[in-house]
């Protein structure tokens, strides 16, 4: 007597080629190598990452590839060599590394030299299913909502990157660049009692920063002027928001590149009188900083509330891409829940 199994087909999403998205249906038929999880998506957000991807911006992307890489799903099958049971709720830290080479044996995972990166040059998670390496989840505590959840990734950026940095009550802050990084180093910032002015090109998005932290001060990028704040968080990623992030920071002051501006002509002399130091962040050390995420995300005067501008059903994916591409607007995440 044969068996048949019972193919279970999942729907993912593709990218053929920049700006060629596909939804294709794929068998969920895998078995589990080892320390492997399978992983049923609940939440998942749109990156600006996704967007260059989609946009064929990033030189290392590869294609055909599944995009995606902020996850938050629930186990629902495991490997032999598995720690975490059928059920547990987990986000996923997408930027692989190798424990071998220089900067992992010194704990800098961020930089590690064999680094891939989910949904860029390698499968990610927008799809119903999909299977990964336990080394690259993190469970997420009850206390914290799908919602906030979904955040973990992206604000971990954040965590990382104002670290290089101190902020504390009552220090200068200018963040250039008020999309989802931008506002999610606002909720920080303002969480650790920063005089805080919001700079942006957008006038919706600067009322809505306003709307949302007491306090905060906004402006268009012409409404600043000179040596004006202690620390500056670039996070609009474009050349000028660097040049004018060099002209706004205080003589002795820090700036803090979040943003990827692939280029821009700097004052070096300016840089060098004013004694400015420059710090590139990249990510975040796994799973580290997604722990203090965590902690942050739950407190209750943490306000991340204005950070997500949409959620929208999978299969709504064509919207929810054009909303993502369009920049007019914060996070747009994806939802796989069924009962929608
Ligand atoms: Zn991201
Ligand atoms: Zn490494």
């Amino acid at each position: 007597m044969s068996k048949k199994a019972v193919v279970k087909k999942m729907l993912g999403l593709y990218l053929k080629n920049p700006k060629e998205l596909e939804l294709k249906e794929f068998p969920s038929v895998h078995s589990l190598k080892d320390d492997e999880v399978k992983i049923k998506l609940i939440h998942a957000g749109i990156c600006g990452s996704d967007v260059g991807v989609y946009n064929g911006k990033i030189p290392h992307a590869t294609y055909p590839v599944r995009p995606g890489h902020e996850l938050l799903g629930t186990i629902i099958e495991t490997g032999e060599l598995c720690r975490y049971e059928i059920g547990t709720r987990v986000v996923v830290g997408p930027n692989t590394f190798c424990d071998e080479c220089e900067y992992c044996l010194k704990g800098q995972k961020n930089i590690c030299v064999n680094k891939s990166s989910l949904g860029v040059n390698m499968d990610g998670g927008f799809s119903e299913e999909f299977v990964i390496s336990s080394r690259f989840i993190m469970p997420v505590p009850d206390y914290i909502t799908d919602e906030q959840a979904v955040l973990i990734e992206p604000f971990s950026v954040i965590v990382h990157a104002l670290e290089k940095v101190q902020i504390s009550k009552g220090t200068s802050v200018a963040i250039i660049g008020c999309g989802t990084e931008g506002m999610l180093a606002i909720s920080l910032a303002h969480y650790l009692g920063a005089n805080i002015t919001a700079i942006d090109i957008n006038q919706e998005k600067l009322a809505k920063a306003e709307n949302h932290f007491a306090g905060l001060k906004s402006a268009l990028p012409t409404d600043v002027s000179e040596n004006e704040f202690e620390v500056v968080i670039e996070a609009a990623g474009v050349g000028p928001a660097v040049i004018q992030a060099i002209d706004i920071v205080k003589p002795g002051g820090d700036i803090v590149l979040v943003g990827m501006a692939p280029e821009a002509n700097l004052p070096i002399v300016r840089i060098v009188r004013k004694e400015i130091t420059i710090h590139g962040s990249i990510i975040y050390s796994f799973p580290m900083d997604f722990e203090k995420s965590v902690k942050y995300l739950a407190q209750e005067n943490f306000n991340a509330e204005p950070v997500i501008s949409k959620i929208l059903p999978f299969k709504e994916y064509e919207q929810a891409y054009d909303d993502a591409v369009s920049g007019k607007y914060g996070k747009i995440i994806l939802n796989f829940k069924e009962e929608q």
